[in-house]
């Protein structure tokens, strides 16, 4: 994009009348969602690699990747919002547990450091070999500290690594207590919690070990390094960092009383973003939340929603809100639309409520129905700041929950906040009270149950392709980064169409016998 705002192929004015603006496309249609539309390509004069994706999560916090992972029980708790924040995102820890499991996961994003595992695998001294073998199968390491109660943060008596027990023949293995062939505490190489990464590394080097447990004053184990975590030693150059130099974390809560209560534990933790996670907004009870965590706590922000109308959006903004959370009924595992005949289509509902909050400088977060590479570019393009994700996340590693296979696909459990499982599952909590009021006795789904299809790690989807993707495809439009992406669209710079059902059948892959459809 011409740094004047015209497509730099021409300054002839004919030309640039070429297709629509995003404003003509949506005064004139009904509601639309992201495949009804497709963006003209501009011009270009760069290379994607230069193309920038840094983006405001609220009106004070700026991240270097627009992606964040939705605060669902199978997509976001502290290993997937490690991830996200390494990648330059951020992640939204759930509600749908007591405010304690809360507060620890988000401590655990806040505490993390590259190259400490601060949680472990631990084994108590009457564990037997078969139990380090099935965590060897299970989750493939062997070097597993041995504590007294077989948790962390307890008096460490030992290690136990494979080289141990690989003599034993199987028929000992549920017989012999590890107790009795860990390498035992005095024969250790252990550090205190103060130490750098550097010194880990020297200490490491020179002992020629493979773990490093690490102690607290009173002995009692608080985390494990493992010399292949610092060989590998990666950079994470986009990583989101507070400034005390720990990574951004978010999380969900309601808007009920005993909410207060959670929110002041997780501000403790201390957590640099709130999302009140409803699915109507605008409500008399999100504004006052608003109001009062703007005042007992002025320098959280605040991400409020959901919203899908400039109306509901007047109402939050006026109340305080840093930043909008925008869709309803969108998401891939949500039928509220269907049950409650309430929603919008998710790309007329992002242009109008970006559109409004533009004017008060607010962003604008897609929440659901993202599902490509192209969806997020599309949202972003409607003036979405960033785009938030359940579904692309829910079958990565860093998700919460275990791999089953289901007629040979390896597949993650991935449910709506509002189904009747993820309600049942902690029912006097946060979930059920999202989708259901204390006054009704019969609970109505607003989601389903089902699951995805393994898709690897964050670290190679987030920060590899959905990365790359966006930044390629922001340089087929001609626009060097999401700034320039919300202005050139604003300006009506960029030229959008209508899809028909015919071009979106021509847009798809068609008319071949078979394919596989590899992404990445
Ligand atoms: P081991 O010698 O069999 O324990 O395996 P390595 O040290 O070669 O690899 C262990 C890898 O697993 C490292 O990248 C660790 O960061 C990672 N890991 C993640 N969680 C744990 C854990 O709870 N215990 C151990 N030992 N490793 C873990
Ligand atoms: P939503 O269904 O996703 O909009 O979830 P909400 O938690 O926003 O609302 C669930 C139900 O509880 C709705 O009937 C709300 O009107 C109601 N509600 C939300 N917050 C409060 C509150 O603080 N007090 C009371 N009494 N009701 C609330
Ligand atoms: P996805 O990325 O899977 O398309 O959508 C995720 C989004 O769906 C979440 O961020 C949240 O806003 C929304 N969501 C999560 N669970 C439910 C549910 O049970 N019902 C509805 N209506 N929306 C849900």
């Amino acid at each position: 994009m011409h740094p004047n705002g015209h497509n730099q192929f021409t300054d002839d004015n004919e030309a640039d009348n070429d297709g629509l603006t995003l404003k003509e496309l949506f005064g004139r249609s009904g509601g639309l969602t992201y495949n009804d539309f497709i963006i003209l390509p501009g011009f270009i004069d760069f290379s994607s690699d230069n193309v920038s994706l840094q983006s405001r999560l609220t009106k004070s916090i700026t991240i270097k990747t627009p992606f964040i992972s939705t605060p669902m029980d199978t997509v976001t708790e502290s290993n997937m919002a490690i991830a996200m924040a390494l990648n330059g995102g951020i992640g939204i820890i759930h509600h749908n547990c007591p405010v304690d499991y809360q507060v620890s996961e988000v401590r655990r994003v806040k505490r993390y450091e590259q190259g400490f595992i601060t949680d472990p695998l631990v084994l108590a001294p009457t564990n037997t070999v078969a139990d380090v073998y099935a965590i060897k199968k299970s989750h493939g390491f062997s070097g597993i500290p041995v504590t007294e109660s077989g948790k962390i943060n307890s008096k460490l008596l030992g290690l136990i690594t494979f080289r141990d027990i690989d003599f034993l023949s199987k028929d000992q293995w549920s017989t012999i207590p590890v107790s009795q062939v860990m390498t035992p505490l005095d024969e250790l190489i252990t550090a205190k919690d103060d130490l750098t990464l550097k010194d880990a590394y020297s200490i490491l080097q020179r002992s020629k070990k493979g773990k490093l447990p690490i102690l607290d004053s009173d002995g009692n184990l608080v985390s494990l390094i493992a010399r292949t975590d610092l060989e590998k030693n990666r950079d994470y150059p986009l990583t989101s960092k507070d400034s005390r130099r720990q990574l951004l974390c978010g999380a969900a809560i309601g808007t009920r009383k005993e909410d207060e209560k959670r929110l002041d534990a997780l501000v403790q933790a201390g957590v640099d973003v709130v999302v009140l996670d409803s699915s109507q907004g605008n409500s008399i009870y999100q504004i006052d939340m608003i109001k009062r965590i703007k005042k007992l706590h002025p320098h959280i922000q605040v991400i409020a929603g959901n919203v899908v109308t400039q109306a509901q959006a007047k109402n939050l903004i006026e109340a305080g809100a840093d930043a909008l959370r925008v869709g309803m009924g969108s998401g891939s595992i949500c039928i509220t639309q269907e049950v409650m005949a309430v929603g919008r289509a998710q790309a007329t509902a992002v242009f109008k409520v970006a559109e409004y909050a533009r004017q008060f400088d607010i962003p604008v977060i897609a929440d659901g129905g993202i599902s490509c590479v192209g969806h997020i570019v599309k949202a972003l393009t409607l003036g979405a700041s960033c785009v938030m994700m359940g579904s692309l996340l829910a079958g990565t590693h860093e998700a919460p929950g275990d791999y089953y296979y289901q007629d040979g696909v390896r597949l993650k459990k991935y449910r709506g906040m509002g189904s009747l499982d993820a309600m049942n599952a902690c029912q006097e909590l946060s979930a059920a009270s999202r989708y259901y009021s204390e006054a009704d006795h019969i609970k109505v789904a607003q989601g389903v149950s089902g699951s995805v299809v393994d898709k690897g790690s964050v670290h190679r989807f987030i920060g590899g392709y959905l990365y790359t993707g966006v930044q390629k495809s922001l340089q087929d439009i001609g626009c060097q980064s999401i700034r320039q992406l919300h202005e050139a669209s604003h300006t009506g710079a960029i030229k959008v169409e209508k899809r028909t059902a015919s071009a979106q059948i021509e847009g798809g892959v068609h008319n071949l016998h078979s394919y596989e459809k590899r992404l990445f």
